[in-house]
């Protein structure tokens, strides 16, 4: 991978779009591009416009106070620019990013409004993604991509734990990091939603308790239904069924009797015609007998009439009995509950009333109503049920009556006797005919008594049919129906009212239930269930985040150890080099070795712009997971330049921190190089020999690295494939040009 171009426009001192393009590899090694140009041309800010693409945050790096710093501010001779833009575009072809693209353009703009956007091949990308591609790259845009001026002995000013981080960067275990991060991120919102799905559960649960209690109170019910159900078919399908045959047993004899009533009543017709016609035929009606019989047919008449009226009272007497046995049913639990509950809100208004009259009314109305209430929880007995006095003593009276009467008739049938024997000899057919049909008569009178009966019972059982009806209609219902409709195949051997009751009883004790609490119930569990669910997901999810944070630990450590060690070697290497002798190392620090020095200094130092809050959360979150104990929190560099004992860096000369710092970052780039690597006047501090050293080690580590340098020094600027000037005009703007060594004047600037 290697650059191929830039292009800026807007960016600080660029106002103009700029491009500047790079040359392609060369087999042995990457060509060096010097950047060179007088003090204040605006070099630097080429290397800050690098910086920037790839995602640089910190202000203090890219030197400004607001991130909007960067947009050209504007000068005498050209206004300020809208927004700020800076593209660089890099070779794929070695698939160093895991990117299908050969060739990847990164885009970074940011407007005066503080909206910004990066692109990755004009698609809108967000931070991170670019962050991880290029990590993956092996680019550390922070530390050692981009040599900021001054910048170079940076790493020896920092503390040991701001080295770590650049040590992190250095041995490659920043895209472990980086996907490390971002998995603590989602273990952090699992662990959030399951948080929230165990409150939901929490919430549920009582409710579907409660549900479920219902819900197995209704099916006890259903149950208990089933059964009566059942009884009351049986029990209802006898009664009924019972009935029916009664009464077509009765209508059946009532009818046989009406027929035998018409017939005799033909043959009673025939005999008055006869008698009629014998008496007809008699010269002289005997006075005395006409008025005999014609009073004996009026006797007959009033007999008849008092029949009819004792039926009738008979009937009504019977009826009142029927009625009462029918109608009674056993109240409602409910009911009783009721007139109860009314019976003592009474006796409580008692209290309130003054007036001695209207107490009165109250207790009686109350005594009233109780004595209401145990009258109907009895069943009657039938012994009690009283027929109307009136009717008895009607009844009574009507017997009476029919008595004297049928006595009157018994006389004057005697009368008749006596008068008709006296004269038995000539009148002889007429008394036969008239005996004849007084027999009749009597025959006829028997039957209507035996037809009468027989109403009185289909009367009754009519009754009973009603009140069976009812009492039907009102405990099953459309069921009743049925049961009407249908003879039942069997009937029960025993009596099942009692069990009946029984059942009917428990119902009114469970009460009822609203049906659509079975739908509630399915739903809520559904619901519960489903969430049940997810937690069980989210603990699988969280395990195997936790799993992979784990290995990343491992990748971390194991790779952090492999490559320090190697990185110290070369280090040692490279110092000896630029001091001719001397030694160095590099020394990890534990915890304990800082304790004292700086307390409270969090290890993970990589992602330095998150807040300390945010850092806090994931630290809490890291110790719930078993925290990856990496006991190396910082880094120490010890350095002795040749023939001297000191140790502390900040008694280094300015040119011996540099050559330090560049043995260092050498050693860096030797053990794993950066793709490319940006340095800003690095030799700035450096002696003739030692820029002459400096451009040996250059020369040697592009073969590895593509190298972007600005610089003031002839020596560097030797090693060069491609020169370019940087120059300034009146107008505040940089402009770019490429140039040849020879056009260089001894400052290191460009002469045109
Ligand atoms: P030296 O050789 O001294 O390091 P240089 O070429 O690196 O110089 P730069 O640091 O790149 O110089 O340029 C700095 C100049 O850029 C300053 O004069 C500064 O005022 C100017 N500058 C920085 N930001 C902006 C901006 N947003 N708009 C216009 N000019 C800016
Ligand atoms: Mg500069």
């Amino acid at each position: 991978m290697h650059l191929t171009k830039l292009e800026i426009q807007g960016f600080k001192t660029f106002a103009k779009k700029t491009s500047l393009s790079f040359l392609p590899p060369k087999p042995d090694r990457s060509p060096i591009t010097a950047v060179v140009g007088p003090n204040g041309s605006g070099k630097s800010n080429l290397a800050d416009a690098i910086r920037w693409v790839l995602g640089e945050q910190s202000l203090k790096l890219l030197r400004g106070k607001q991130s909007q710093d960067v947009i050209f501010s504007g000068s005498e001779g050209k206004g300020r620019a809208g927004f700020a833009e800076v593209s660089l575009s890099l070779n794929n072809e070695d698939g160093a990013m895991p990117i299908e693209y050969s060739e990847v353009t990164i885009t970074r703009r940011l407007f005066r409004d503080g909206s910004s956007e990066y692109l990755l091949n004009d698609s809108k990308v967000r931070l991170n993604d670019i962050q991880l591609l290029l990590a993956q790259a092996n680019v550390g845009q922070r530390s050692y991509s981009v040599v900021g001026q001054g910048m170079i002995d940076h790493i020896l000013v920092s503390t040991p734990e701001e080295r770590k981080a650049f040590f992190d960067d250095a041995t490659g275990v920043k895209p472990f990091q980086i996907k490390r991060h971002n998995a603590i991120l989602k273990l952090k919102k699992t662990h959030q939603n399951l948080a929230d799905v165990e409150m939901l559960l929490r919430e549920i649960e009582p409710r579907l308790r409660s549900l479920k209690r219902q819900a197995n109170r209704l099916e006890k019910r259903g149950a208990i239904e089933e059964s009566l159900h059942m009884l009351e078919q049986q029990h209802y399908g006898k009664q009924w069924w019972d009935l029916v045959d009664s009464l077509e047993a009765v209508k059946k004899n009532f009818e046989t009797a009406d027929q035998e009533i018409a017939a005799e009543r033909t043959t009673l017709k025939a005999l008055e015609a006869e008698m009629e016609k014998i008496e007809k035929v008699e010269d002289e009606p005997d006075t005395g007998l006409v008025a005999l019989q014609a009073k004996y047919r009026e006797v007959q008449k009033k007999r008849r009439t008092l029949r009819d009226q004792q039926f009738q009272t008979e009937k009504e007497i019977e009826l009142t009995r029927v009625r009462a046995q029918s109608n009674w049913a056993p109240l409602p639990l409910i009911r009783i509950v009721e007139v109860v509950g009314a019976i003592v809100k009474g006796i409580k208004g008692l209290k309130n009333i003054s007036e001695a009259a209207e107490l009165h009314a109250e207790v009686d109305a109350i005594f009233k109503q109780s004595s209401d209430l145990h009258k109907k929880l009895q069943r009657p007995n039938p012994e009690d049920i009283k027929p109307d006095p009136k009717l008895v003593a009607r009844l009574a009276d009507l017997k009476k009556q029919a008595e004297g009467v049928t006595k009157e008739l018994g006389a004057v049938e005697k009368e008749i006797d006596g008068y008709v024997s006296k004269e038995k000899t000539d009148r002889t057919e007429l008394i036969q005919t008239q005996k004849v049909l007084r027999e009749k008569q009597r025959q006829i009178h028997l039957l209507e008594n035996r037809r009468n009966g027989l109403k009185i019972d289909l009367a009754r059982y009519e009754e009973r049919q009603g009140a069976l009806i009812r009492e039907m209609d009102e405990f099953m219902k459309d069921r009743a129906v049925n049961v009407r409709a249908q003879r039942p195949a069997s009937t029960p051997a025993e009596d099942v009212y009692p069990e009946i009751q029984r059942l009917r009883y428990k119902l009114e004790l469970i009460g009822g239930i609203d049906p659509e609490i079975i739908q509630e119930y399915e739903q809520t569990r559904e619901r519960f269930d489903f969430l049940d669910g997810q937690v069980g997901d989210l603990h699988k999810a969280i395990k195997s985040t936790e799993k992979v944070i784990e290995e990343l630990d491992e990748q971390i450590e194991k790779q952090s150890k492999k490559v320090f060690n190697k990185i110290n070697k070369e280090f040692e290497k490279y110092f000896k080099m630029l001091f001719g002798g001397g030694s160095c190392r590099l020394v990890k620090l534990t915890r304990e070795d800082t304790e004292e020095e700086s307390e409270g200094v969090t290890p993970d130092r990589a992602f330095a712009d998150t807040g300390e809050e945010q850092r806090e959360k994931d630290e809490t979150i890291e110790t719930k997971i078993k925290k990856h104990k990496d006991p190396v929190i910082g880094v120490d560099i010890q350095a002795t330049p040749p023939g001297k004992r000191l140790k502390a860096l900040n008694l280094l000369s300015g040119g011996e921190r540099a050559l330090t710092s560049i043995a260092l970052i050498s050693a860096i780039m030797a053990v794993n190089p950066s793709p490319f690597v940006v340095l800003d006047e690095v030799d700035a501090a450096l002696d003739e020999a030692n820029t002459i050293r400096f451009a040996g080690i250059l020369s040697e580590l592009s073969k590895n690295s593509q190298f972007v340098i600005i610089t003031h020094n002839r020596a560097t600027m030797e090693q060069a494939d491609v020169l370019y000037g940087v120059t300034m005009g009146t107008e505040g703007i940089s402009n770019l040009l490429s140039v040849h060594l020879e056009d260089v004047t001894q400052g290191g600037t460009a002469r045109r």
